[in-house]
């Protein structure tokens, strides 16, 4: 990382191994050019193969988004109604609707995007705060991803019980009526979130998909990170493999392609870095998230993430029975990131190795970035500060996260990292173990279809696909290892 290094130039390649189109303007995107000299070099190379769809990609979103002349007769088609000849339409798009906090939708913003890349597909995303461009910046080169603020459809209250979706159409037996399947239908509408229900989860089988593959506008809401559900489709599954032979990996790449913090979010973020992290030998990122609203069992989460820290000599021992004398520094140092929504950790843990002496003579320094108390996504502050951590946990040596949390889920696919998670929810004990190694950087995709697009029955989704396990820290979900 930079910490560690002054010349940044000397051991990485800013565009991320050909991850990243060289040639866009970086005054008004500085972290996509940057990030690189921050970041810890890579474990994992892009496939050639995914470097070349990306690029088509990128030519298909500059031909086909807002406002090209392709965009605007596909609109057409849309106002025309559902039954306009969808015959010889140039180009078809996802449009991703947000659900949930900001890990939920970065991780369902990289499932749409994928599968945008693999149905040929244009993704357009629905923004939600004032202005999602504050928050992130443009993915692709010359064109925009932002959906218009005209757009027809922005405002269709989508859910579960939105009567026009597919699995709605499914129920009702209404596909049938269209003569040729869904032939002349200019939208549909697709329910990926975690409280889906069977019919809607045949957007993953392959017969539905040749269905839903005519039709040019589509809008998908989920706050699941979907990718390893996308292998269940035959006629995806080869594409895949092509483009992630190492499919622990599929998050991590999709994630430093599409997500660059805006230049204020990237100031923060650097600022923050320098200032606290970059003197010290080592980092590690510690990630808490409470989620027993009402219980807050703080004192029992700090015993475990203490009792996991120590066990896994992820920090020092602390010699309770000494005083701490002022050190002349000099010696190896740590820095600490907690990224949490309470301050309490941060206070504790910083009394107890500030107090006492760590044994080795290690200087452990503490640093919390914000302490927001609760949730508020949507306002753009609040965004930009928990993007700004989950970036900065990305940068650390080596990272603790939270059972269940996507937050930290984009924290480690971003860096490619295995954290240690520790376990939860915490209710009347310490876990034991406090925490466990997960077993790849990947996102848990915490509600798999479980479900046989042969036979409609219940299956395990892990049965089917032999590349993914059960999440350690969410046993109902599953995870590409
Ligand atoms: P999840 O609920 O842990 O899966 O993560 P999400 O990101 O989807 O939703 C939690 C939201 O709460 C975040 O997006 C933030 O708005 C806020 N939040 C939770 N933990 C933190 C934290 O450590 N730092 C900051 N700044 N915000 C947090």
């Amino acid at each position: 990382g930079a910490g560690s290094s002054s010349d940044p130039s000397v051991h990485d390649d800013k565009l991320l191994d050909g991850l990243l189109a060289a040639g866009f303007d970086e005054g008004p995107c500085l972290s996509r050019y940057q990030s690189y000299a921050y970041a810890k070099e890579s474990p994992f190379k892009p496939s050639p193969y995914l470097l070349q769809r990306l690029r088509e990609y990128e030519a298909l979103h500059r031909r086909c988004g807002p406002p090209t002349s392709a965009y605007k007769r596909s609109l057409g088609l849309l106002k025309a109604g559902s039954r306009g000849a969808s015959a010889g339409v140039p180009c078809k798009y996802v449009v991703w609707d947000p659900e949930n906090g900001l890990g939920n939708r970065i991780l369902s913003i990289a499932s749409a995007f994928l599968y945008a890349l693999l149905s040929q597909r244009v993704l357009l995303v629905i923004d939600w705060s004032a202005g999602l461009d504050s928050l992130l910046c443009e993915p692709f080169p010359g064109s925009t991803w932002l959906l218009p603020q005209d757009f027809p459809l922005r405002r269709l209250p989508f859910s579960q019980k939105y009567s026009e979706s597919y699995g709605d159409l499914l129920k009702w037996g209404r596909i049938g009526n269209y003569s040729g399947g869904m032939a002349g239908q200019a939208f549909v509408y697709v329910h990926l979130s975690h409280d889906y229900d069977d019919y809607d989860k045949r957007f993953y089988c392959e017969a539905d998909q040749l269905l839903l593959e005519k039709i040019p506008w589509m809008a998908l809401r989920s706050d699941q990170y979907f990718v390893p559900a996308l292998f269940l489709n035959r006629a995806f599954e080869g594409e895949l493999v092509r483009l992630f032979p190492e499919k622990e990996a599929v998050f991590h790449h999709l994630g430093r392609y599409l997500f660059h913090p805006s230049n204020e979010v990237w100031d923060l973020i650097t600022r923050y870095y320098r200032d606290h992290l970059a003197g010290a030998n080592e980092r590690l990122g510690v990630q808490i998230r409470v989620f027993d609203g009402k219980l807050r069992p703080f004192h029992l989460i700090l015993r475990q993430i203490i009792n996991c820290t120590l066990s896994e000599k992820l920090l020092p021992e602390v010699d309770l029975r000494r005083r701490a004398t002022p050190t002349t520094g000099g010696g190896p140092s740590k820095a600490v990131l907690l990224a949490s929504l309470h301050s309490v950790f941060y206070h504790k843990m910083k009394g107890m190795y500030s107090e006492h002496p760590a044994t080795g003579g290690e200087a452990v320094s503490f640093h919390q970035p914000s302490h927001e108390e609760e949730q508020r996504t949507g306002s753009a502050a609040h965004d930009g500060k928990a993007l700004a951590e989950m970036y900065l946990l990305s940068m650390a040596d080596a990272l603790v996260t939270s059972s269940r949390s996507t937050f930290g889920y984009v924290a480690q696919g971003l860096a490619g990292a295995t954290p240690w998670v520790l376990l939860g929810p915490v209710h009347e004990s310490v876990p034991e173990p406090s925490c466990v190694r997960d077993l790849s950087p990947e996102p848990c995709f915490h509600f798999p279809p479980n479900y046989d697009c042969e036979t409609g029955a219940r299956v395990a989704t892990t049965k089917l696909l032999p590349f993914t396990r059960r999440c350690r820290d969410f046993r109902r979900g599953i995870k590409l290892v």
